[in-house]
């Protein structure tokens, strides 16, 4: 199609050379006929023969001859002259078609075609350079574009592809693919350390601060990469792929960094399409199950709750870890099926609690981009007939920067309803004081980072400290992951931390009562009443010891 069009240009320009000439031959007749007739005398001897031979009215038609030639020329070149005008007219508009077709309207960059054509040409004629395939992906930019309009996020993105570019050499490509994403082509020499510059230059010039109408955006930008070493065999679409994987992973991975390719991504890749297409079924047929691990009140050793963490019992893989299928569930939108199913089977064991035992939720940042996760909650609560303080809500703090203002929404409603709200992995993400201040969170969750740490750093006690008397001030619950020691989690109640959860009192397990028997066996439960699972650990719990074991 493109081919087409370019070859119709190249027809016009050249019809349009052609009719300069018909006119430019005329002309040149004309000039050389007056020579002529001034070389050779013609007009007088054409006026001699004319009265030699008067009778013939040679004259009046001589007369008419050249009054039709000079009209017949005055009409061609007017001819010429219009028709010219009509062929610029449209190479222009052929040439405007040609630029839109191969760039960006709104940054002026070159667009997806052209990136292709671009890498394209660059695979089939290396001319010796080795390059390296970019993809680059804006982090927090929907906020924006919802927040504070469309206007704002093309200006915004005008803004980002201007210092993206200021980074890209003439012999190289920016272009924008659409949205918030864009990829480029750079050279590289190897052993060189420009490409390294240029990426992390990419990151810093797309997290500095853009004003725009006195709004200060704050974006950023995770970016994947793959090289094409010389004498490569590899197709361009193998190598967008290769730089997506990568990006994918510089996104999973923390975001505001780049991260090259590496063949173990594909591995991976290949692993987790074909975790996706079963996921369905494990959902539906019963195969992800809650695990519990046990929340423990430090004042006095009781249990108060369990965290609900996903497992997957697979056919043919055995059991698969969350981490593995939770970011596929996200991906593919079975997230809240997958809430929904661990949460029926939760209320149907927590049925048998004793009074005041909680169950404590992770929900995904992709959930909170709509109300339907309060509804499920409200529904599933209501077919069981329980309570919503069963259940406590555990929100990462990324999930508030996605999207804050539908968060705070989903967030409020939760709480109204009578849901608890916890701040799960804190100090890992980007959460303002501000966020904790305006939402209704009822507890901190220090990252397990910190708490595994704290043994050997200083720097770890020293934050945990502060998030304590953070939490404190704030009014709010603490409570620490990763608790793996009774050195930790005695260090964790002299600074007054509330609850705590981790190996040492309890692992996941897919019984409340295994947990409650290995924290009762461990000593680390103080009160037999908390361990009660109606009418079943009264019976089965051993007798508490006073000695302690740290497993
Ligand atoms: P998380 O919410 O931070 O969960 C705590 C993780 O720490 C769990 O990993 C738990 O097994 C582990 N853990 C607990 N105590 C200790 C300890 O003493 N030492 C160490 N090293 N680790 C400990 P798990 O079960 O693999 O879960 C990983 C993550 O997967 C969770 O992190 C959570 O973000 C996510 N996840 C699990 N279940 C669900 C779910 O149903 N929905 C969603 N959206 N995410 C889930
Ligand atoms: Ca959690
Ligand atoms: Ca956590």
């Amino acid at each position: 199609m493109f081919m087409d069009r370019k070859a119709a240009l190249e027809r016009i320009k050249r019809m349009s050379h052609w009719v300069g000439w018909d006119v430019g031959l005329i002309l040149v007749a004309c000039v050389l006929t007056v020579l002529l007739g001034m070389r050779f005398d013609l007009v007088e001897k054409f006026y001699d023969f004319t009265r030699s031979h008067d009778d013939w009215q040679l004259d009046e038609f001589a007369l008419v001859f050249i009054t039709l030639s000079v009209g017949g020329l005055f009409l061609s070149v007017r001819r010429y002259v219009q028709m010219r005008r009509e062929f610029l007219r449209r190479v222009r508009a052929e040439e405007k078609m040609e630029y839109l077709a191969l760039n960006d309207s709104l940054t002026g960059l070159p667009n997806r075609r052209a990136f292709i054509q671009r890498l394209e040409n660059h695979l089939a004629n290396p001319r010796g350079k080795q390059c390296a395939i970019v993809m680059i992906d804006l982090d927090r930019f929907k906020p924006v574009n919802d927040l504070y309009g469309h206007d704002t996020g093309d200006r915004l993105l005008q803004v980002i592809s201007q210092r993206l570019e200021a980074e890209v050499r003439d012999d190289e490509i920016l272009a924008r693919l659409g949205g918030d994403e864009f990829a480029a082509m750079i050279c590289y020499v190897p052993g060189d350390e420009r490409l390294e510059r240029v990426l992390t230059r990419m990151v810093r010039a797309a997290e500095d601060r853009v004003e725009i109408d006195r709004v200060v955006c704050r974006i950023g930008t995770s970016i994947g990469v793959t090289v094409l070493p010389a004498g490569s065999q590899a197709t361009s679409s193998q190598l967008l792929k290769q730089a997506d994987l990568a990006l994918y992973n510089a996104k999973r991975t923390g975001r505001g960094r780049h991260v090259y390719f590496d063949d173990e991504m594909n591995e991976k890749a290949e692993a987790r399409s074909g975790l996706e297409i079963d996921l369905r079924e494990a959902i539906r047929s019963g195969q992800i199950e809650p695990y519990y691990q046990p929340l423990i009140d430090l004042t006095d050793g009781s249990i108060e709750g369990y965290e609900v963490l996903a497992r997957w019992q697979h056919p043919k893989h055995g059991l698969v870890e969350p981490e593995r299928f939770i970011p596929i569930a996200e991906d593919t939108g079975l997230i809240n099926e997958l809430t929904r199913a661990l949460l029926r089977t939760v209320c149907e064991e927590a049925r048998t609690w004793s009074d005041g035992l909680f169950a404590s939720i992770n929900i995904s940042p992709v959930q909170l981009r709509n109300e339907n996760i309060v509804d499920d909650i409200l529904t599933i609560l209501g077919e069981f007939g329980l309570p919503a303080s069963l259940i406590e809500v555990e929100i990462t703090e990324n999930a508030l920067i996605e999207d804050i203002d539908m968060a705070t929404t989903v967030l409020n409603r939760m709480a109204n309803e009578g849901i608890r709200l916890a701040l799960d992995d804190f100090g890992t993400g980007y959460a303002s004081l501000n966020h904790l201040r305006s939402l209704p969170f009822t507890k901190l969750k220090i990252d397990k980072s910190f708490i595994l740490s704290m043994q050997e750093s200083e720097e770890s006690r020293k934050i945990v400290n502060s998030v304590l008397s953070l939490s404190k001030s704030l009014g709010l619950t603490s409570i620490a992951e990763g608790v793996e020691t009774r050195e930790v989690a005695d260090w964790l109640k002299d600074a007054g931390c509330g609850q705590a959860q981790g190996f040492y009192f309890g692992r996941p397990d897919p019984h409340v009562l295994n947990s409650i028997l290995e924290a009762s066996a461990n000593n680390n439960v103080g009160q037999l009443k908390t361990l009660a699972v109606k009418g079943k650990a009264e019976d089965k719990a051993p007798p508490l010891k006073n000695g302690t074991s740290d497993t």
